[in-house]
């Protein structure tokens, strides 16, 4: 091995990177976790809805803070609200920092470093190796290493060194507002039921949601970033619409209050690639690893940070850290996302816009299609299936084929 100080850095403690560094600490592979935030995920903005797939491919049985959701609510235009019950717990939603806290329980042993509160400003590749620039405390550094998993969210930093590809533009990036709001009392009843509002009210082209965690409340709205600037509305006003003027939305958030605005980008474009280059894999975020249709990405991103890692780790046992090496895991993904990221960018292309005509309304027209929609909303139902289960006929015929 070249005189490197680790084999591998890791930029990122947000699920991709997390559990990246969870897989190579089982491997027994040496790394440099380098991550922004002093907790991770305190600053993210996120609904914090996780399937239960998630907690059970990845073993996670305790999560300190996580609610348990098993009801769906989804409000389409012009018709009322539309309740699915699982009848047993399909997923949680939990703080991005109790998930963070959580995550960092499981990596760092051995050699492996963590070092939080650490900012990477440059990320280069050589043939010799990785150079990565990081900040802390006003101090600069450098680190060196075989290999870097940039798992730094939806604008990855070495991507502004590093052309592996141009940044997503307007028509599938997604935008978001978010409030997270506490109500003074619990929510009973309610406490267990996620809502989606679609519509024009509520979203320049998506949905807007009402994920509750106790006393805590995620209220948020997203859209294609495109349509948010061709709207020319702010998003917390489709926000401030849903509270003051839907009923439902105005009983679950009764009392509550605004402890914190935010906003995000969220990549909503199908299959990315490349999302690796010589010694460089993008995961999470960072490589588009968000279902277009849903924006659901932390199962996604733990996924391709596994991958990430088992990749990182052959390349560090044969010492071959080129491309050749590393597209496995590009084809490992895509094995295993890449079908709800492609047909959740289909689905996504024929509804936005078409509110709630076309294959927006015959997909929702039924109780049994709410079902079916509710659950690929809770990660329970692949994107194709619920294709084939709920759109006509006639386009069933068309996926089949
Ligand atoms: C408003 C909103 C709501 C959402 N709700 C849900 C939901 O309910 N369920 C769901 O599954 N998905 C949801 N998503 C999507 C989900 O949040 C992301 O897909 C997921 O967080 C991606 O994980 P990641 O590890 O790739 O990146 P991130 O979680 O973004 O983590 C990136 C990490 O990189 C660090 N970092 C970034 N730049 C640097 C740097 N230069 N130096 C050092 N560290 C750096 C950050 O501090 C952070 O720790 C939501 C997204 C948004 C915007």
């Amino acid at each position: 091995m070249s005189n490197v100080d680790t084999p591998v850095v890791i930029i990122g403690a947000g699920p991709a990177g997390l559990t990246a560094a969870r897989v190579l600490t089982e491997l027994d592979i040496d790394y440099v976790l380098l991550s922004r935030e002093k907790v991770p995920g305190e600053n993210k903005a996120c609904a914090g809805f996780i399937p239960f797939s998630a907690l059970r491919d990845f073993n996670i049985s305790t999560l300190p803070g996580a609610h348990p959701v098993t009801t769906v609510r989804m409000k389409f235009p012009k018709q009322d609200m539309k309740t699915v019950e699982f009848g047993a717990k399909v997923g949680v939603n939990v703080s991005r920092a109790d998930l963070g806290m959580t995550m960092l329980k499981y990596v760092g042993a051995g050699s492996a470093e963590i070092r939080l509160q650490t900012e990477v400003g440059r990320v280069s590749i050589k043939q010799s190796g990785c150079e990565i620039t990081l900040h802390k405390q006003g101090q600069s550094e450098k680190l060196t290493s075989e290999i870097v998993i940039d798992a730094s969210g939806v604008n990855p930093v070495s991507l502004k060194m590093i052309r592996l590809r141009e940044r997503l533009p307007d028509h599938l990036m997604g935008y978001t507002a978010q409030y997270q709001m506490r109500r003074p009392s619990s929510m009973g009843s309610l406490n267990g039921a996620n809502d989606f509002y679609y519509g024009g009210d509520f979203s320049p082209s998506g949905y807007a949601w009402v994920f509750p965690r106790g006393h805590d409340i995620a209220v948020g709205t997203g859209g294609l970033l495109r349509s948010f600037k061709e709207e020319k509305k702010r998003m917390f006003d489709y926000l401030d619409y849903l509270i003051s003027h839907d009923d439902s939305a105005r009983l679950t958030l009764e009392n509550a209050e605004v402890v914190k605005r935010e906003s995000a980008l969220v990549p909503l474009a199908g299959i990315v690639q490349p999302s690796f280059t010589d010694r460089l894999m993008l995961a999470g975020d960072a490589a588009g690893h968000c279902c277009p249709i849903t924006g659901e990405g932390i199962h996604y991103s733990m996924i391709a940070g596994k991958k990430a890692a088992q990749t990182a780790a052959k390349a560090v046992r044969k010492r071959d850290y080129s491309a050749g090496v590393l597209s496995k895991y590009e084809k490992d993904w895509i094995k295993a996302i890449g079908s709800n990221l492609k047909w959740g960018l289909w689905l996504q292309q024929r509804m936005v816009g078409s509110g709630s005509g076309g294959l927006g309304s015959s997909l929702m027209g039924s109780d049994r299609s709410c079902k079916i929609i509710a659950e690929m909303l809770v990660g329970a139902r692949s994107v194709r299936a619920t294709l084939l289960a709920a759109a006509p006929t006639y386009m069933a015929k068309k996926l089949r084929h």
